[in-house]
């Protein structure tokens, strides 16, 4: 690169974003993808076929449905959202999460969220120039209330995300420590939802009792990752603040057609979630079978586990085909540790035997 392209860029890119490293994706062709809690069941041939004849009937040559009410209605009933409440959809809740700040963002407007968690709060938060307050978990990854409640005072946080279950501890965070921050802020209150397939626990109930209270959940992790498909819901006034920030045809025709047609089948959404909760359990009890080995309980479709040696373990896995996250390095609560992805029984028995041998 010529020095006055990179002076041009010091000048020019905000130096928050400057400083930032892109999120980076490692290539997995060929490999078992076990790294990023995706369903590892496709649809058997009849529902393809079935799916492929609702494609057909798609205009490409028009815009989406802008509010895709359709899908929105379809929503509703499978997710139980309450008729008082509104929701806005988002490219994957990422754009859910780039929309609230996008939003709220202002000098001297704070993201607060306990860490380790899921890293594009604090990504979004620096590219929508926001302050980001991060309050480490406790050892055994709880949140911890004192630390908590001190940063909501002294920073009065325009928001504060919550993964429940966390990504990548797995673990639910206490209801009513949840609910003491929902009271104690004055900001709003994003419960992530992502991973509710497999946890079976939800705010979403809860709307009514709390305005600043949001609640979001994502189709992605229930088998439909490529669609990129989030959902905010919440007060209908706060979402009509969001959806001015919000792409008008952010979610295109075959997303909105395709989940229409996912959810017409929702038994079978179900099905592949508790296929996968049952195997969770499992891969835990294997986990904790091997010596050196330390599993930590999960609420999601994935397990945190911590070894001797995570970059020869992580290695030695990639050495056989098999992706993983390596966490080690990435935060003070997670030296030592690698989250896996549940996987078919079959992918599960490949990992757990190339753990053993390593
Ligand atoms: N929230 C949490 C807690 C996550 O772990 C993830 C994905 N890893 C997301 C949100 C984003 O999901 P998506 O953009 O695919 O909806």
């Amino acid at each position: 690169m010529s020095d006055k392209i990179q002076k041009d860029i010091v000048r020019m890119i905000r130096p928050e974003i400057h400083a930032l490293k892109a999120y980076s994706v490692p290539p997995a062709q060929g490999l078992i993808k076990l790294d990023a809690m995706e369903n590892p069941y496709s649809w058997p041939a009849e529902m393809t076929e079935a799916w492929l004849r609702v494609l057909r009937t798609i205009a490409l040559n028009r815009y989406p449905d802008p509010r895709a009410v359709n899908l929105k209605q379809r929503l509703r009933s499978a997710m139980n959202i309450p008729g008082d409440k509104e929701m806005i959809l988002g490219n994957g809740s990422d754009e859910l999460i780039q929309i609230i700040l996008l939003a709220l963002a202002r000098p001297g407007q704070y993201v607060l969220t306990p860490t380790p968690t899921f890293v594009m709060y604090e990504l979004l938060a620096a590219a929508a120039g926001m302050g980001f307050i991060d309050v480490p978990l406790t050892p055994d990854f709880a949140l911890d209330m004192p630390a908590m409640l001190a940063a909501i005072k002294k920073h009065r946080p325009a928001v504060i995300f919550l993964a429940y279950p966390n990504n990548p501890t797995g673990n639910l965070f206490a209801v009513e420590e949840i609910e003491a921050m929902l009271r104690a802020s004055d900001g709003l209150v994003v419960v992530d939802e992502a991973y509710y397939a497999f946890a079976g626990v939800s705010f979403m109930g809860r709307l009514r009792e709390f305005d600043n209270l949001l609640v979001m959940r994502t189709m992605s992790k229930q088998g439909l990752a490529a669609l990129r498909l989030g959902l905010l819901v919440g007060t209908p006034a706060w979402l009509a603040e969001f959806d001015k920030v919000r792409l008008p045809y952010n979610i295109n025709s075959l997303t909105q057609a395709s989940a229409e047609f996912a959810l017409s089948n929702p038994v079978f959404l179900e099905t592949q979630a508790a296929r996968l909760r049952v195997d969770r359990e499992q891969l835990f009890l294997a986990l904790k079978s091997i010596p050196g080995v330390r599993p930590w309980p999960s609420r999601a479709n994935f397990i945190l586990f911590r070894v001797r040696s995570a970059a020869e373990i992580f290695d030695g896995l990639l050495k056989q085909g098999i992706l993983i996250k390596n966490l080690d390095h990435t935060h003070a609560l997670l030296g030592g540790c690698l989250r896996v992805t549940i996987g078919t029984p079959e992918e599960n028995q490949i990992f757990l035997q190339a753990l053993r041998s390593i």
